[in-house]
This record gives C-alpha cells, structure tokens and sequence, in this order.
C-alpha cells in the first residue's frame, strides 16, 4: 500500500491511497461540508460522502465485461446489476452528478485504451441520449462520465425521426411491451452518422442492454463509410 503525506490522514488515510481517491483539498472540503450537509452513501446507506470507501472498493472488484454487437467488440466497465445499476440511475434519473468519478474513471480508461490501440485520427462518437431523457436531465451522463474520466471531444450521433413508427427502442415509452422484433425493426434507420467517411470510430453509450441501439449505431456508422473499431459501455446487461 502506498503512503503519503496528507493533511487529513489521521481520518481518511486509506483513502489516499485509492486509485480514483480525490486530492487532499477535496476530502478536506468534503470532511467540512459533511458536517453541515451529511450525506448518505448511495450504495449502503452508511453516513458518508456519497460513495463510501467499502463501496469503492466494491465498485473497484468488478470485473469487466466484454461481449460482441454487430460484429463488434464491446468493452464494459461493469455489469449493469447491483451498485453499478443504483449508481447509474442516481445520475440519470436523479442528476447525483457526484457519482460521475468513481464510474467513469474505468470507463474512460477503456475509452482511451480503444483509442490507444485504433489508427490515428480515430473519433469518439456517442450513441445519443433518448430526446426524453436529454430533455429531462439537461445534461449529458456519459458526456459527464467521460470528461471524468480524461476523455474530451466526443462527438454524437444524430436521432432522426422515422416516418410512420413510434419512439426509439431504448428509453421510449412501451419499450418493455415490445418484442424483440418488433424492438430491432423500430430501431432500423433511426440513428444518423456524419463526416465519418474513411474514418475510424468508437461507439460509446452508457448502459447497453439488448444492444439493439448500440448495433444501431454501427450501422449507422457503417452506413456513412465509417467503421467502428470498438464499442464502450459504461455497463452491459448479462444475459
Ligand atoms: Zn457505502
């Protein structure tokens, strides 16, 4: 274990030794504001800041998932289950914007790993938000997610309208009473990529569950002459 100097080590030493740990000045800053505004940690309800440091260590235990869509590599940060699954939902439905670091840090970093291993001049675009959602938050989770975690310049993909269906198939309302097939056609032709021609790209999104949308956004892609090298996630639904 790592030591070092820190001003608040006779009450936080261990977490200074965290990887995603904030810097002295914040856990001072929290210390002083916990004594005004207690927070509760979102994932055990203990008394502490919003993620506790047994959760933290929880959420650093989580291995990794990868799984294909559309004939594409997906990395996952985590399994969208348990504590991933509460986090995620505080920030997207709830704006606990303060959740961002510790899930992005690992996002980020396999964001930056496809990045590392793809051609130059490869681009970040994300699978856009439903309009609901975005309209609702007034800002972007995995925008946020990322920024966390050192990865800038995103660009999207555009949702465009299809004549004569319903909503989009993740985060539209019904999505549960659909079937699958009815799921993958109302998705078809519903997302838009540009200036991606001969360029290489990696997909991002927050959760992916069928990955009916995030193949969606392959083809996109594919369909404007780009090609997708790497698909990430915050979190994957398991079958
Ligand atoms: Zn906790």
């Amino acid at each position: 274990m790592r030591t070092e100097d820190h001003p608040t080590a006779g009450t936080r030493t261990a977490e200074a030794t965290a990887p995603s740990s904030p810097t002295p000045w914040r856990d001072a800053a929290f210390a002083v504001l916990g004594l005004f505004l207690p927070v509760e940690c979102l994932g055990c309800g203990r008394p502490d800041r919003a993620l506790c440091r047994a959760c933290r260590a929880d959420l650093a235990a989580r291995p990794r998932r990868v799984r294909l869509v559309a004939g594409v590599r997906l990395d996952a940060a985590f399994e969208y289950e348990g504590l991933v699954r509460t986090l995620l939902l505080e920030l997207k439905l709830r704006s606990r914007v303060d959740v961002a670091r510790p899930l992005g840090g690992r996002f980020g970093t396999l964001v930056r790993a496809a990045l590392a291993e793809a051609p130059a001049g490869t681009v970040v675009l994300r699978v856009p938000p439903s309009r609901a959602g975005a309209r609702r938050r007034g800002f972007d989770p995995v925008v946020l997610l990322l920024a966390r975690g050192g990865v800038r310049g995103t660009g999207r993909l555009r949702r465009v309208r299809v004549r004569g269906r319903g909503g989009p198939a993740d985060g539209g309302p019904g999505q549960k009473e659909r079937t699958a097939i009815e799921r993958v056609a109302a998705t078809i032709g519903t997302l838009r990529a540009h200036g991606v021609e001969g360029r290489d790209v990696v997909l991002v999104d927050d959760v992916v569950t069928t990955g009916v949308t995030m193949a969606e956004g392959v083809r996109a892609v594919r369909a404007a002459g780009g090609r997708v090298v790497r698909c990430v996630a915050v979190a994957s639904v398991e079958d």
